[in-house]
């Protein structure tokens, strides 16, 4: 058991979910995958190891998964909601080809100043942050 599974149970019992093996199941792949995974990419993965499981259940606790912290739903432009871990994990930006939707991420601590300065100006307090750049990566350009 990871701190993640132990988060996931305890958000579970606290909002009258069942805790179910299926969805400790579908954390663990999920925890096990490459990083910006689709719903539909984790339950082709899920199809591996345990066939029973349905689509709609690992797009409805990739939604328990984002609401306890420990996933982060991430959309770079091409209609395909994403998901990455979050749990400790700072806050960081996306650079995403656009013809090949190859993605990169980088550090946005040197962003935490600017952040607070536009915050501060606007009146809002900060509850998040998107970073992302478009271009065209190495290898679609040549
Ligand atoms: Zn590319
Ligand atoms: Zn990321």
């Amino acid at each position: 058991m990871t701190a993640e599974h132990d988060i996931l149970d305890e958000y579970l019992s606290n909002h009258g979910f069942k805790k179910t093996k299926q969805r400790h199941d579908i954390l663990d792949v999920f925890l096990n995958s490459g990083r910006h995974i689709s719903a539909y990419e984790l339950h082709a993965l899920l199809q591996r190891k345990h066939r029973g499981i349905g689509f709609s259940t690992v797009y409805r606790t990739l939604g328990i998964l984002t609401k306890c912290g420990i996933a982060n739903e991430v959309n770079f432009g091409d209609g395909q909601a994403r998901f990455e871990k979050a749990f400790k994990r700072e806050a960081h930006g996306h650079i995403i080809c656009t013809k090949c939707g190859k993605t990169e991420e980088f550090d946005i601590s040197s962003l935490a100043e600017f952040k607070k300065q536009a915050a501060d100006k606007a009146g809002y307090v900060v509850s998040g942050c998107r970073f992302e750049i478009y271009g065209l990566c190495q290898k679609c350009r040549s």
